[in-house]
């Protein structure tokens, strides 16, 4: 007889303890997580209501148990690097009970090699992908290992309405949606123009505005999160969603501020500056990656490299924006007092918010591609977002090291995070009152919790520094550069892949 799937327990995996967790300090707010996951629901949006039961399980607010598997016909999982040990860990329970699992999502897409041991791996996206037929498939044996799903679908004439309703928005500071995927820039190291594309895709006004207004429905209120690639990478389209959001904030009270991510270059849009200020924009994330020109030119930031990058932060703090940012140590550009620069760079800006670590080639980035071109790769990129770079880097180990650890100490000190506090948090001070007061509570946890995590990861450093995994890197590398500098062959660095310390900064 034809088995068919009814009740799908859809569990977004835990994150180690990160920058971006927040973990150390979420308890200030009384939260279990920052952000409530958008993927499975967004997956479970494709799917005819009614059809089939739904339960999420976020295992970074909540617990699961042998009970909720067992009730699940089917496990759906989705998730990112630093959720590895997680998908392992659950993969085992499930492995134990039975039950069978499918995983989408970045991880899934990027690294199915190494999840050899989950039932199904779906790679792709789900808007356009007939994923009730997959169920079908699923449960009656016939779906393959690995499934193809949706190659970079246009999102704007497929609709999906997520789940809201299967999350609970309480353990959460920050709800989040999602308007664009993909952006045209050209970041050597990116994968996220690997995975989504460059020409980006995006929903319509009236998608976007039905989810806010379904998330309003549900009773939130408070910050959201546009968890885009790149808010600004559509400039067309853009014109058309901002007005949208301005005219639901205006109708409905401004219920929210908003959170998002862009590129560098919005600082020379003061039309569209304005627009987000009007629609309650108070914070962005951008990718600053390096104060040092030549390093930005290696990596195709050409962005970056078009305008003052000290100025166009302040640009957009007087938009009321705090300004988060993105810096990366070890391209081949580097000079060797690149911490220096880059501690001096956030001190002047007052970006409290600066996520710094070690350049990684992801998989099958130009990155990727350039360093096994020049024989330099030791292995597919850890899955861990602070782990030393999986290549040969043209900086000396013990300095790049070196470096990072200054910027820990210059970044991440309680006295230069206050400085950098104060400073952000006058921007707000004529701003009006709930968004002040969101921004301000989220600049005190985030600058804790950056105090606290950039301790555990230096006493980590220590760690690294006198192990003998740490002598091996540095061995390798320096018979890579001898063997170069001696007779000009191109050495291979591949016998160094068991060399990468695994989660070393983590
Ligand atoms: S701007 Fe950001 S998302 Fe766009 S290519 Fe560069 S790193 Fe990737």
């Amino acid at each position: 007889m034809k088995k068919s799937i009814k009740r799908i327990l859809l569990v977004w995996p835990e994150f180690e303890i990160s920058f971006w967790g927040m973990q150390y300090s979420l308890h200030q707010v009384n939260k279990k997580a920052v952000m409530a996951p958008l993927a499975l629901i967004t997956v479970a949006g494709t799917l005819p209501r009614g059809k089939y039961d739904f339960r999420h399980i976020d295992l970074n607010s909540q617990t699961i148990t042998e009970a909720d598997i067992e009730w699940a016909d089917l496990v759906m999982l989705s998730g990112w690097g630093p959720q590895y040990r997680s998908i392992l860990r659950l993969s085992l329970k499930c492995r134990k009970l039975k039950k069978k699992i499918l995983i989408g999502g970045p991880l899934a897409s990027e690294y199915h090699q190494i999840l050899r041991n989950v039932d199904h791996i779906f790679v792709g996206e789900a808007e356009g992908f007939d994923l009730e037929n997959l169920l079908d498939e699923i449960a009656n044996d016939n779906a393959p290992h690995l499934i193809q799903g949706s190659k970079q679908p246009d999102i704007a004439s497929n609709p999906v309405m997520p789940r809201y309703d299967l999350l609970d928005f309480s353990l959460y500071w920050q709800v989040t949606v999602q308007y664009a995927r993909g952006c045209p820039f050209t970041c050597e190291f990116c994968d996220i123009i690997e995975l989504y594309g460059r020409i980006q895709r995006t929903k319509t006004a009236e998608a976007m505005v039905s989810e806010l207004e379904a998330v309003l429905n549900l009773g939130f209120r408070g910050p959201v999160f546009f968890v885009d690639d790149n808010f600004y990478g559509n400039r067309k389209n853009i014109k058309n969603i901002l007005p949208a959001i301005v005219d639901f904030q205006k109708r409905r009270d401004y219920p929210f501020y908003f959170y998002t991510e862009a590129s560098i270059n919005l600082a020379q849009n003061p039309d569209m500056l304005k627009l987000m200020k009007q629609a309650g924009f108070y914070c962005m994330f951008t990718g600053i990656e390096t104060p040092n020109k030549a390093s930005l030119k290696e990596t195709r930031k050409v962005q970056n490299l078009k305008l003052d990058l000290v100025e166009a932060i302040e640009i957009c703090q007087s938009y009321e924006f705090f300004m988060q940012a993105g810096f990366i140590i070890g391209f081949d550009s580097d000079p060797d007092n690149i911490a220096d620069l880059i501690v001096d760079y956030v001190n002047t800006t007052g970006i409290t918010v600066a996520m710094t670590g070690m350049l990684l080639a992801l998989p099958e980035t130009q990155l990727e591609r350039r360093l096994n071109s020049e024989g330099r790769m030791m292995g597919t990129a850890g899955i861990d977002q602070f782990g030393l770079p999986n290549f040969i880097t043209t900086a000396h180990p013990e300095n790049l090291v070196e470096q990072f650890q200054k910027v820990l100490l210059g970044c991440f000190s309680k006295e230069s995070l206050n400085r950098r506090l104060n400073k952000q948090q006058s921007i707000f001070s004529r701003a009006h009152p709930t968004k002040r007061e969101i921004a301000c509570t989220e600049l005190e946890f985030n600058a804790e919790h950056l105090h606290l995590y950039s301790k555990k990861v230096l006493q980590d450093i220590d760690k690294l520094k006198s192990s003998t995994k740490f002598d091996e890197y540095i061995q390798a590398h320096e018979s890579y550069w001898n063997s170069k500098s001696i007779d000009g062959l191109q050495p291979q660095a591949e016998q160094a892949v068991d060399v990468v310390p695994d989660g070393a900064f983590t």
